[in-house]
């Protein structure tokens, strides 16, 4: 019985596993092997539990899609052998996060004396082989440049029971993954952390991520995806177009191109060779031209890369979709300066009215950071003043937290707890009333859906279902007479379909629509 499939892919952290030492053998011996891998090993099931933002969404997304590829099955967590935990170490507590859902995960080891866990990602990074002593049962770490060696690691879990593998060493250039023609994972994907800036459901299907770059160069004096994710690396253009056609050739009418700063795509040295000279904008039309891509996006945007050209493709790329997510974190320019982040109010101000004069009706989210260090009560006036004039539709907003090696550790005053999460609240109710006028004012119009699964409401009954419109509002919307089928047909039928609706009900932070015609 072998299960290990070996799939050649271009160079990455797989390859040189073993020559750099990267990769642990505590070999229980071929005898061991041989008795313990049918009997550990029943099935090559797994389970992907992912916190954080849209990168980890696509990154578990295309992990799924690999272990499928290579004869894996994605199953209900009470059923799963592997689980996979994609972590995120942004804000917060991230390692006590990881460390209660692992412990979570292992309450599943009765009767299962082989389950094995990989933990991926920033904290996954940051503790690295930590884990292992923690937590027995974790076998694997990667890091996000580790992502595309992890279906080959787990391939080698699952030959050798006793195999313990760290995948966390930062690689020079983007390391391609293996083309995986599995167009969609199975359900159920993804425990996604709600709240997360453009954290979404899992890949649905008709809708694609696709990565365009790893890392990031800017250190913000708050942030630590520099530490976690590394420098900047740039994809070849060449290899973004080519996923992009397949995953369009496999049904996907949407994509979006995810980078942590998608705006100085191209500018890093690791792009330069193959992909010299096209930057966000040329890469952002060479995808949106491509034959039968309904809705292009992107995120996330910085607005101090953010190109004239990319605000005129808003107006010029009829499949761009209306909607841009900017993150703003903060409205004072004190505070704006201390953070690092090379713009100030004016500018971001002047970046707003050249969009909205290319794209009217272009909606606008953002993150917001409240309790910077230093932030008084005016600068916080300021942000509010801000939130007011722009009008954002939505936003994610974010007490400070200290992160380990970050420039604003050593930033004083620190703001009290209690102050920022006052702060926070204010914010958050402003954010609500902004929100709810700007969806009110959608009243009565029509919007085109794109189907994504059936309402999460259990009261909603079973014919609701849940999609997007082309700014990617939720529209909830009953679809009775199509729905005539069983409800897992149906499931299956609609979900990537388009339809038009009239939006009958703006709700607090969704809408309510009404079917117009045929879903096409
Ligand atoms: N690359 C994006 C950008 O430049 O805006 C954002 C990426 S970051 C992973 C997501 C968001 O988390 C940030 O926009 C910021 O609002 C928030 N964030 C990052 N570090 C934080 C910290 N130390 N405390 C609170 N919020 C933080
Ligand atoms: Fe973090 Fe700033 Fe890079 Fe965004 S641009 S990932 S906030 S360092």
């Amino acid at each position: 019985m072998r299960f290990a499939r070996r799939m050649e892919f271009g160079p990455g952290p797989n390859v040189d596993l073993e020559r750099e030492g990267v990769y642990a053998r505590f070999a229980a011996g071929p005898r061991a092997r041989r008795t313990l891998i049918p009997e550990l090993c029943l099935d090559k099931t797994f389970h992907i539990v992912t916190f954080g933002c849209q990168m980890n969404v696509g990154d578990s997304d295309w992990l799924a899609r690999a272990l499928i590829a290579r004869g894996w099955r994605q199953v209900d967590e009470r059923d799963a052998w592997l689980f996979v935990v994609n972590t995120c170490s942004v804000r917060d507590k991230p390692e006590q996060k990881v460390y209660s859902e692992l412990g979570r995960l292992l309450t599943h080891q009765r009767g299962k004396p082989g389950l094995t866990a990989a933990v991926g990602g920033c904290v996954a990074q940051q503790i690295g082989k930590g884990f292992f002593d923690r937590f027995p049962f974790v076998r694997l770490v990667f890091g996000s440049d580790g992502v595309a060696g992890a279906p080959d690691a787990l391939d080698r879990l699952a030959e050798d029971p006793s195999a313990r593998i760290a995948l966390l060493d930062f690689l020079a250039a983007y390391p391609e993954r293996q083309d995986v023609l599995t167009p969609v994972a199975a359900a159920p994907a993804f425990d996604a952390d709600q709240g997360e800036p453009g954290a979404g459901p899992a890949t649905q299907k008709g809708q694609a991520f696709v990565n365009i770059m790893q890392g990031c160069d800017n250190f913000c004096a708050y942030c630590i995806v520099p530490y976690t994710r590394g420098r900047q690396k740039s994809r070849q253009p060449e290899a973004v177009l080519a996923e992009c056609r397949q995953r369009v050739e496999q049904g996907a009418r949407e994509i979006t191109l995810l980078g942590q700063n998608v705006n100085s795509y191209g500018l890093d040295p690791s792009a330069r060779g193959g992909g010299a000279g096209v930057g966000f904008a040329g890469l952002l039309r060479q995808v949106a031209a491509i034959p039968g891509l309904l809705r292009l996006r992107f995120t996330t945007s910085h607005p101090k890369d953010i190109d004239p050209a990319v605000i005129r493709a808003f107006g010029e790329l009829a499949n761009l979709c209306p909607s841009l997510h900017l993150p703003l974190q903060a409205g004072s320019d004190a505070v704006l300066k201390r953070m690092g982040r090379k713009y100030d109010r004016a500018r971001y101000l002047d970046i707003v009215r050249e969009l909205r004069a290319a794209r009217p009706e272009l909606s606008l989210t953002t993150d917001l950071i409240v309790g910077f260090p230093g932030e008084t009560e005016e600068d916080f006036a300021a942000t509010l003043e801000m939130m007011e004039r722009v009008r954002f539709e939505s936003s994610f907003s974010f007490c400070y937290s200290d992160r380990p090696g970050v420039a604003a550790v050593r930033m004083t005053p620190k703001v009290e707890d209690a102050v920022s999460k006052a702060r926070l609240l204010r914010l958050q109710s402003l954010q609500n009333s902004i929100t709810k006028e700007s969806l009110k004012s959608l009243e009565g119009h029509e919007a085109i859906v794109l189907l994504e699964a059936k309402s999460r409401r259990q009261d909603d009954g079973p014919s609701f279902w849940r999609g997007r419109d082309e700014a990617g509002r939720v529209v909830n919307l009953r679809l009775d007479d199509v729905a005539a089928a069983g409800p897992e047909e149906v499931g299956l039928e609609l979900a990537g379909l388009l339809v038009r609706a009239r939006i009958k009900e703006a709700k607090n932070h969704s809408l309510l629509g009404e079917k117009v015609g045929q879903p096409w």
